[in-house]
């Protein structure tokens, strides 16, 4: 695919917009879906990274990617990427994605987490939803805040649309135009004192642990755990704890690429070459599920990368 335009969204955070090299159109994606990229990183193996779509359904692919410190493959990214390069991109997947439904619908997200939210939101935006939309976001400051202006201007699209910030950072700066960020972050008091819907369906994303005290606030506030979705973007080590994942799916899904990011970063007892050969994995199957124009299951992938670390010989698909 070919690497279109890049954007600086904050100083850690640039979005990249992607094309077909042919001019045909891209597979759809759903809103809440990820793109997984094979980026060569140079002299070691190729880094194989996942990046939620940030951009409406539909409206071509843009993914949004903060520099970590030291990061190999956002390093890449932000480092040695250049408009008209081209990237090994499979299709989009993952089952993190917006319920069709009537219930309102609450989004919560932290810094880079905002990314899958985000598309949930262009979506509900571009329909005019008629359901309640709860948009809370935590950010460590104005500079920091992702998508500001962007996320505003879709919650005013939408008939029934609740905006509430929070700034971290105990000097955050001022609050821009007429919205008036909590200092802090979201606590069971602050967030029942917003009066969120109890029928709602919530999508949330963020670090592990944020993602769990959110969790337990809905589920105290009178939310039913299994309409409680989350995303995991980095540690295997708590895929949804105490949530009751709403389908089995969505934990496997959610696991598998959790894995590859994972193995890249800090999984203890992975050896590099194992850890390599799980990413190439989750590649190889990405890649054989798009060219058969068949989404391969989440489990089937989850399945073929643990066999590999496991050092069982081949793929299971
Ligand atoms: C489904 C899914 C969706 C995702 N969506 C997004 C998204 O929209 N945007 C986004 O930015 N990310 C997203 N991620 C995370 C992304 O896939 C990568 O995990 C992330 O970019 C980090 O990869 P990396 O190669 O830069 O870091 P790695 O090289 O894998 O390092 C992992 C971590 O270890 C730290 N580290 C590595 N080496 C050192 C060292 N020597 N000293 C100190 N620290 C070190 C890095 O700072 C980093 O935080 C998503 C992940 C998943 C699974």
């Amino acid at each position: 695919m070919r690497l279109s335009r890049i954007v600086r969204e904050t100083p850690t955070v640039s979005s990249l917009y992607f094309d077909s090299t042919d001019g045909t159109p891209l597979p759809a994606a759903r809103a809440g879906q990820y793109l997984t990229l094979r980026l060569a990183v140079g002299d070691s193996a190729p880094a194989v990274r996942s990046y939620s779509l940030s951009s409406a359904p539909g409206s071509g692919y843009r993914i949004s990617v903060k520099h970590e410190a030291h990061g190999r493959g956002s390093g890449f990214i932000h480092g040695r990427l250049h408009p008209g390069d081209l990237v090994e991109v499979a299709s989009p997947r993952g089952t993190f994605v917006l319920e069709e439904s009537t219930r309102p619908v609450v989004l919560v997200s932290a810094g880079i987490g905002a990314t899958p939210v985000l598309a949930m939101l262009h979506q509900l935006a571009a329909a005019r939803d008629a359901r309640p939309v709860w948009w809370i976001h935590v950010a460590r400051d104005r500079a920091r805040h992702i998508f500001a202006d962007e996320a505003h201007a879709l919650l005013d699209q939408l008939p029934d649309a609740h905006e509430h910030i929070y700034y971290t950072a105990a000097d955050a700066g001022p609050a821009s135009g007429e919205r008036r960020p909590t200092p802090g972050r979201p606590t069971a008091a602050s967030l029942a004192a917003l009066g969120l819907p109890t029928d709602a369906d919530a999508y949330l994303c963020g670090p592990t642990a944020f993602m769990d005290d959110i969790a337990g606030h809905l589920r105290e506030h009178g939310l039913r755990a299994e309409r409680i979705h989350t995303e995991q973007f980095s540690s295997l080590s708590a895929v949804n704890p105490g949530v009751r994942p709403s389908s089995v799916s969505t934990q496997i899904s959610t696991s598998s690429a959790a894995m590859v990011s994972a193995a890249g970063s800090c999984a203890p007892r992975a050896t590099a070459s194992a850890v390599t050969a799980a990413a190439e994995a989750l590649w190889t199957a990405s890649v054989v599920s798009d060219r058969q124009g068949d989404q391969v299951t989440a489990g089937a992938r989850l399945e073929a990368a643990l066999g590999l670390l496991q050092g069982r010989d081949g793929l299971a698909l």
